[in-house]
């Protein structure tokens, strides 16, 4: 397989066309002085935008491919995304999942019609059994991030914010294995080389950051983040995202957790949206004076899946905690 081009941006967005929703772009009312514009992933069925890179992928796949089914192994919004995906092409979908993966998570894969196998005591052993499906049943391993048709599906987003509003000057993105950031700014800066990408990371586990920052794909250690959604590494043997990340990204915002705690806040009390840490990143990298906003500035709101208990919690203002930390409490308004 080769990188994605423009051209893939432009196949993946007929091919997503049935399956996954247009979003809105709308008006945040975060700031007086600036246009800021909010693309609004959180209304996909699946809750995310990973169903675009998903259903872009299984749409490439041949028939002998689609009989023998596809595979991944993701706890959180792109094993969502395979399933949903998948049930609406009629292709059979197993999501391995390890033994610690909790009961509602294995619920919410299963009520979108995929398989669920649960093996090994960690996501690892998860990605054994996936390993196995693929060379004894010939399945396809879907991966989150590093695959050119996923990076092409995920471009779309990027596609849809210049088609309805060509003025936007930069687009602030979530950051973490890069399929997102790469594939937006490969379809924009196509189109308008002046595009500023930011990628935007929680300082605590920023694996593409790291490997920004280091030259090449490295490790870093996984902690709880209230951005659950941009933990997890980018491989060591990343094929694509890094590359293109490397080329592509033009500013790198590290936040700590108090300030996703506030994004999340301001996400919900001025915007009014119900959305996961991830989504928030944008909102709390503006709330800390980290992002220029010039000229229009589209922050790509990414899903909704977020914990309830954690996310009212959070908009009220009482403490949460993350891993060791615990964040916010009487001392944040
Ligand atoms: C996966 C995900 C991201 C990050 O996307 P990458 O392509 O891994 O950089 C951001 N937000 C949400 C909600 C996600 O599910």
């Amino acid at each position: 397989m080769t990188e994605p081009a423009f051209v893939d941006v432009l196949r993946a967005s007929r091919n997503i066309a049935d399956t996954v929703v247009h979003t809105p772009l709308v008006p945040s009312a975060l700031s007086a002085d600036h246009e800021i514009l909010l693309k609004l992933e959180t209304l996909q069925p699946s809750g995310a935008f990973k169903l675009r890179g998903a259903t872009n992928a299984l749409a490439n796949l041949d028939e002998a491919q689609r009989r023998r089914g596809v595979v991944c192994c993701s706890t959180g919004n792109h094993g969502r995304a395979v399933a949903y995906a998948a049930r609406r092409f009629g292709i059979p979908a197993t999501v391995c999942l390890s033994e610690l993966v909790p009961a509602n998570k294995v619920e919410a894969v299963e009520a979108l019609g995929a398989t669920v196998r649960r093996v090994g005591a960690s996501q690892d052993e998860a990605q054994v059994e996936a390993t196995r499906l693929v060379e004894e049943h010939g399945m396809t391993d879907i991966p989150p991030f590093d695959h050119p048709d996923v990076i092409a599906g995920q471009g779309t987003v990027g596609l849809e914010i210049l088609e309805e509003r060509p003025d936007v000057t930069s687009i602030a993105i979530p950051l973490s294995g890069g399929g997102l950031a790469a594939g937006i700014a490969l379809a924009t800066k196509t189109i308008n080389p002046s595009i500023r990408i930011v990628g935007i990371s929680m300082t605590r586990g920023a694996a593409m950051a790291a490997s920004l920052a280091a030259g090449k794909p490295v490790e870093v250690t996984e902690v709880a983040t209230l951005a659950d959604s941009l933990g997890g590494g980018i491989g060591l043997s990343n094929r694509y995202t890094f590359d293109l990340c490397r080329r592509y990204i033009d500013d790198v915002i590290l936040l700590e957790e108090a300030s996703i705690y506030a994004g999340m806040q301001s996400l919900f009390n001025v915007d009014r949206l119900v959305a996961e840490g991830a989504s928030a990143v944008s909102h709390a990298a503006y709330l800390d004076g980290a992002l220029p906003v010039d000229g229009t500035t589209a922050f790509v709101i990414s899903g909704c899946n977020v914990d309830m208990r954690q996310f009212t919690s959070v908009v009220n203002g009482e403490p949460v905690e993350v891993g060791e930390l615990t964040i916010g409490g009487k001392d944040i308004a």
